[in-house]
């Protein structure tokens, strides 16, 4: 491997550039040559690819957002958009692809490796944490404390007014943003996608803790949990308690932005390195993650098939601390 493209795709996430910082530095440092690719796998197809050095990641690592930019690209699902994208690696000589993004961009990855003999390393960005083979994705953490953040100060208003509060946060089809800030806010309850929620259960015990004049009361809902989001379940609350002042709050795309955490500029910067460490190894079509702290590395095709499984043991959690 002599140069190596990097890009963002997908969905955003805070850390991504700290991610891009370590790929080019530690490009740099082993001699290789490191192209910036635009707006995920547009950029391929676009011909819009910059080369890079030390110096263009300067001032990087504490943003959030790409510098790179982002993208959903409809022609790389097509094999002449896969084949359009090759040809103009060849011509530029890329002979390596980094990719920081979601299952999405690691489908992509799998796909057009196997296709082409060129070796693709995925790192896992993405604020869900639904990827399997790692403990952490770069801007998971970020989100989490944004989210707490924002929660902690309706639990404020919500203490003040006697009200109960259904808050949604993101995290698509995976329940981590919700069970992760809901646990450190004290939630009375979280929703998640991987649960089945009983709301006769949930109803019962928000009208006990009423009789009880518990202060505090809130729910965290993930975006995609069975009944499609807080303005659902609120309904449903409304329904049956409708003495209860019930409020709703979407917490939306502030948990995608602002300057990523400690914790995700340190994965972005362990994983990137290690991204390129992998390509000089010989390593390809696998994502690189952090597991017990050690690297570790999943075939792309397993990274995109499997999820993260929440334990049984967060759930007794969250219910007995919430009582
Ligand atoms: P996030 O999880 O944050 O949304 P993601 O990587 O899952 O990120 P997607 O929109 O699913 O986001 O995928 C990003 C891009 O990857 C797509 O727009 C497309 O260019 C490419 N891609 C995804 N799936 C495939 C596929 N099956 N074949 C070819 N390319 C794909």
């Amino acid at each position: 491997v002599t140069k190596i493209g990097v890009l963002t795709s997908g969905g955003d996430s805070p850390g991504m550039n700290a991610a891009i910082r370590a790929v080019v530095r530690t490009g740099n440092y082993y001699g290789l040559e490191v192209f910036g690719i635009m707006r995920g796998y547009s950029g391929i197809i676009d011909n819009d690819i910059v080369p890079m050095h030390s110096r263009s990641v300067a001032n990087i690592i504490q943003r959030g957002g790409t510098i790179l930019k982002t993208a959903r690209c409809k022609e790389f699902f097509t094999p002449e958009g896969r084949l359009k994208a090759y040809n103009n690696l060849k011509k530029l000589g890329i002979d390596g692809l980094v990719i920081i993004g979601g299952d999405g961009s690691f489908r992509g990855a799998d796909i057009f490796s196997r296709e082409f003999d060129i070796p693709c390393i995925g790192l896992p960005g993405t604020i869900d944490k639904d990827i399997a083979g790692t403990d952490f994705t770069i801007g998971f953490d970020t989100a989490v404390n944004t989210a707490v953040e924002a929660i902690d100060k309706i639990r404020d208003t919500a203490d003040a007014h006697d009200r109960l509060f259904i808050i949604e946060v993101m995290g698509r089809d995976a329940g981590y943003i919700a069970l992760h800030s809901g646990i450190a806010t004290g939630a009375e309850h979280i929703l998640i996608p991987e649960r089945k929620t009983d709301i006769e259960e949930l109803v019962a015990s928000l009208q006990e803790k009423e009789r009880r004049k518990k202060l505090v009361n809130m729910v965290v809902v993930a975006e995609g949990d069975e009944f499609g989001g807080a303005n659902e379940v609120a309904k449903v609350v409304k329904e049956r308690l409708p003495t209860t002042d019930t409020r709703v709050c979407i917490l939306g795309h502030i948990q995608r932005g602002g300057s990523p955490t400690c914790l995700d500029r340190l994965i972005a910067s362990r994983m990137g390195y290690a991204a390129v460490e992998s390509l000089l190894e010989g390593r390809h079509n696998v994502m690189v993650g952090i597991l017990n702290n050690r690297m570790h590395y999943t075939l792309l095709e397993r990274a995109v098939k499997s999820k993260q499984k929440i334990s049984e043991e967060w759930i007794k959690i969250v219910k007995i601390l919430a009582s």
